[in-house]
């Protein structure tokens, strides 16, 4: 193992020049962090997903490329010396003209990677430079080098075992002499195209590379001090949990707590790899730690809140007392490569939820094609403009009353679907978004306060 840290600053945490400022000052309050994993600019992702969907008014592509230089130009103003980073992020900011311009005409996939890849770069040049005037012995390196993944564009995997042996030979003897500057979300595949590991991805790197190098802690600083009980911005009485475990964790994330990617765990706790999420506003302030063993286990432990979601409802009368539908159906959708989230069954219908990863961003579509094959074994209901949400604790599907507990307090909701009992470690539902919110306060005084 080796003996320093990882530490991943998010879009907010790497904003201006005095969010930047402040995640030198934690680098260089903790000689252990040799290796910092950094987000873009916020705001700086979702400008570029929009010029990768083809913006083809030019006076908008020309005014969100405007926007781009504004926030890169006014960090780099506040340096003591840009000079050495102003021709790459220039050229940078070139590219994404250029990409820009492609997009209108065809927007691919793997051309939005190459283009929303471009903000970590960005950012990146300009975090290791401020943190060379403050005196760090900081390099900027290129992750693309190291993150070897395959070519699902859009939501790369890793390819673990290529990128453990490139971590091996080229990133840990650099953290050796210095603190080492690169990108989170972004990696590369066999043929040396530019990947992107999903919207949020650059925790899901900061774990992997700290598993690459064989880190002895990851720490994930972002704009809240730690994981709360729900998401502070939807429940304003939501507190900080000191310590949860892996799986609690996991859950949350899988269930769409922004504060952390769903993957990021999984490599933290391959390696065993202590993880805590903290605030680089208020460093002192503390934060989460998530652990294999923590002291508690409470019955209720989090509210998660995941939106965009679509509902996939498959009818079929003659299902009745007959078999094999189910596996016709998930068939057709294995064949489609359609990742299935939720399921519920009844007597002659199953509906379910798709997943949602990939950076290009909107609700989960049923492609044309699977919904013409599904058409033919079915009638197909899609809905869309659904919320899920997710309550996360321990044994509640052993413990009487709890569920009871849950639904007398959403008595004025309407609930589409809800999975309960598959996992003792969680209870979902469906609703319209537009009352999702809503759910999660009244959940949250209810059960938290
Ligand atoms: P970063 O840019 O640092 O990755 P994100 O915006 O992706 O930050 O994630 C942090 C945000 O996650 C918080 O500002 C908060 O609004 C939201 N969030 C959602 N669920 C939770 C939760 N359970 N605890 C804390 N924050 C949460
Ligand atoms: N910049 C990317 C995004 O906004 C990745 C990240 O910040 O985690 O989705
Ligand atoms: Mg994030």
């Amino acid at each position: 193992m080796s003996a320093f840290n990882v530490a991943k600053f998010g879009g907010t945490s790497v904003a201006n020049f005095e969010a930047m400022s402040r995640c030198a000052e934690i680098i260089e309050n903790n000689p252990q962090t040799r290796l910092v994993v950094s987000s873009a600019c916020s705001g700086v992702t979702n400008i570029l997903v929009e010029l990768a969907n083809g913006v083809k008014d030019d006076v908008r592509r020309a005014e969100l490329i405007k926007q781009l230089k504004h926030i890169h130009y006014n960090i780099m103003g506040q340096l003591s010396d840009a000079s050495a980073i102003e021709a790459r992020v220039d050229a940078l900011i070139d590219k994404v003209a250029t990409l820009s311009e492609a997009a209108c005409i065809d927007a691919t996939a793997k051309l939005t990677d190459h283009l929303v890849a471009c903000g970590e770069r960005m950012s990146t040049h300009i975090l290791s430079r401020l943190m060379q005037e403050r005196g760090i012995n900081a390099v900027r390196f290129d992750i693309r080098e190291v993150l070897k993944t395959d070519s699902d564009f859009g939501k790369a995997e890793p390819n673990l075992e290529a990128t453990r042996a490139a971590a091996e030979h080229k990133l840990v003897p650099l953290c050796n002499e210095h603190v080492v500057v690169t990108q989170g979300f972004i990696g590369s595949d066999d043929e040396g195209d530019t990947t992107t590991l999903g919207r949020g991805g650059s925790d899901y790197s900061a774990a992997l590379i700290a598993e690459a190098v064989q880190a002895s802690g990851l720490e994930i600083w972002t704009d809240v001090p730690g994981i709360y009980t729900t998401d502070p911005r939807i429940a304003p009485n939501a507190r900080p949990i000191p310590e949860i475990s892996f799986s609690e964790a996991s859950e949350m994330a899988n269930f769409g707590a922004k504060i952390l990617h769903p993957s990021t765990l999984l490599p933290a706790l391959r390696h065993q790899i202590p993880v805590f999420v903290g605030s680089s506003k208020a460093p002192r302030e503390g934060g989460t730690w998530v652990k294999q063993s923590v002291q508690s286990a409470p019955l209720f432990r989090a509210l998660a809140l995941r939106n965009n979601q679509t509902m996939v409802t498959l009818r079929n009368p003659k299902m009745f007392q007959a078999y094999g539908f189910l596996a016709d159906v998930f068939t057709v959708l294995a064949k489609h490569k359609i990742s299935v989230d939720l399921v519920t069954t009844s007597e002659v219908s199953v509906s379910l939820t798709l997943d949602q990863t990939d950076t290009a961003g909107g609700a989960p579509q049923l492609p044309q094609a699977t919904l013409e094959e599904l058409q033919q074994l079915c009638t197909v209901e899609v809905k869309q403009g659904l919320s899920l949400i997710a309550l996360i604790g321990n044994n509640m599907s052993e413990t009487k009353g709890s569920a009871a507990e849950v639904f007398d307090t959403l008595d004025d909701f309407n609930i589409r679907m809800i999975c309960y009992g598959a996992s003792p470690h969680n209870l979902c539902f469906l609703l319209d978004e537009q009352e999702a919110k809503q759910a999660v306060k009244a959940l949250h005084e209810e059960l938290f306060e």
